[in-house]
């Protein structure tokens, strides 16, 4: 396809944010340019789970469709467990009504996005590498690309640029203020022929020294990550299949370790750093970001694609409902009040992500958390409600964090306080605050949030 010169939106692009962003402008007669540097399918062990809330934002944007034919499977709930013992939880219902998740191949996932905008009449999408985000009087006007095939260079003029360039943006640097930290990396491996222990469920076990997560993501496969602390990737070594079949196997449950140890034999497997980077935009008038280039948090609760898809909804309806296209300022206002609102949809998407990463790296916190959540009742019902995305309530998550902490003192000090248990409990107690309260400045940079998290600071010493 040419490049034509002028269109609305220009979204660099097309995986799972851009893809749907440009899919949901497109349904209501924007015209867009999407460029996106490979459009064959690819094989990627990222995005895989997507959680209720997720479902319920693509109902919300009329695009639940895109999850049909792609052997999703329903995720019903999470099994949890830990030394030998397990239970699970379930989803709870939404406006009365049972919305699952989705476990699903990513790769396909994002062709079926690209090959329903590539049916859209308003959409042009185009294979190349976006090079440069072209600027006129301090507005971004467009981009400048490299087409895959020809390599020829293109330029695509728009009133709006959408950076949707993933985890590895080229473009985050200039466009924001956010410092990138790896938390550490998923080993992740496809299962085959394996019966979970709890069909149609997120399976999390917590294990020594960090955790792993299982999940079907079709009729027929598993995905296993295995997550390693730290910024030092695992690598294809006799070690690492050493530490594979002797330290992980048997914290696995029964029914699944031998799909494991076959597929340690068969060596495929991939590795993926988990980011946390806080979402920090410069206001640069004629561009917005969105997706893992704008905010990205640890993937143990597989938040990313629902964060992206509350963007989404959030951003665009501010779009569709200018007046026009033609006038800049508006859009501008648009792009400055999605920024200054998503995180009232996402906070506690990303706290939780980076808490609970936090809470299995401590061993006290680990064992208050499962016990804690074990107990039942709202004490499951109401976090897994969070970790679903059906609720959005960070006055609850924060409830339930603090919680887990004083149940894990209380678990301590029994059966009477002593000097050593006391000393355990503050320490515990003092990691809490210490994971937490960076998490909720980075949603709130607020002057309120930060002196009372300094206050806490004060009292627990980082
Ligand atoms: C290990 C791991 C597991 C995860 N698991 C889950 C999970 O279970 N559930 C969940 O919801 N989230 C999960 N996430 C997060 C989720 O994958 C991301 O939040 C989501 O994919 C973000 O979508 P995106 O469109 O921003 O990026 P992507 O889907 O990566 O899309 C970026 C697109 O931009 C293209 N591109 C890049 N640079 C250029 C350029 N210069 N020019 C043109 N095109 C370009 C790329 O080719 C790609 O198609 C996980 C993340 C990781 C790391």
């Amino acid at each position: 396809m040419e490049a034509k010169k002028q269109f609305d939106v220009c979204i660099i692009g097309a995986g799972v944010a851009g893809g749907v962003l440009a899919a949901y402008l497109g349904k209501h007669g924007l015209r867009i340019a999407v460029v996106e540097k490979n459009l064959a399918e690819q094989e990627r062990m990222i995005g895989e789970l997507l959680q209720p809330g997720g479902v319920i934002k693509l109902h919300e944007l009329r695009l639940e469709h895109l999850l049909d034919e792609l052997d999703a499977q329903p995720i019903e709930g999470y099994g949890l467990f830990m030394h030998g013992d397990n239970f699970k939880i379930t989803y709870p219902v939404y406006q009365g009504k049972v919305i699952h998740g989705r476990g699903l191949r990513n790769g396909k996932f994002v062709q079926r996005i690209r090959q329903h905008i590539l049916n859209m009449p308003v959409v042009s999408v185009f294979e190349g590498t976006v090079k440069e985000l072209q600027e006129a009087n301090g507005r971004v006007t467009g981009v400048k690309f490299i087409t895959r095939h020809s390599e020829e260079e293109q330029q695509i003029s728009a009133n709006l640029t959408v950076v949707c360039d993933g985890m590895f943006s080229v473009f985050r640097g200039q466009l924001s203020a956010a410092e990138k930290k790896i938390s550490s990396y998923f080993l992740g491996m496809i299962l085959k022929d394996c019966e979970l222990p709890f069909k149609n469920h997120g399976h999390v076990i917590v294990a020594e020294p960090s955790p792993c997560l299982i999940y079907p993501i079709s009729s027929t496969e598993t995905r296993i990550l295995i997550d390693f602390p730290g910024n030092e990737a695992p690598r294809k070594s006799a070690e690492l299949t050493t530490y594979l079949t002797c330290t992980i196997v048997p914290q696995l449950p029964l029914q699944i370790r031998s799909s494991f140890i076959a597929a340690v034999a068969e060596g495929k497997f991939k590795v993926m750093p988990n980011h946390l980077i806080p979402a920090r935009p410069f206001r640069k008038p004629g561009v917005v970001m969105i997706g893992d280039s704008l905010n990205m948090r640890h993937p143990l609760t597989g938040g990313g694609m629902t964060a992206a898809f509350s963007d989404i909804l959030n951003l665009g309806k501010r779009l569709i409902a200018l007046e026009n296209f033609e006038a800049t300022e508006p859009i501008d206002k648009a792009v400055q009040n999605f920024y200054t609102s998503r995180h009232k949809q996402n906070a506690t998407i990303n706290i939780l992500a980076d808490a609970l990463y936090g809470v299995m790296q401590n061993e006290d916190l680990k064992i208050a958390c499962y016990d804690y959540l074990k107990s039942g009742g709202k004490r499951a019902l109401e976090p897994i409600s969070i970790l679903s995305a059906i609720s959005r309530d960070e006055k609850l998550l924060l409830r339930h964090f603090f919680a887990v902490a004083f149940y894990g003192v209380g678990e301590i000090i029994k059966p009477f306080p002593s000097f050593t248990r006391m000393g355990r409990s503050y320490a515990m107690l003092k990691n809490a605050v210490n994971i937490v309260s960076p998490l909720v400045m980075n949603e709130h940079p607020g002057l309120f949030s930060r002196s009372a998290f300094r206050m806490a600071g004060f009292y627990f010493e980082p």
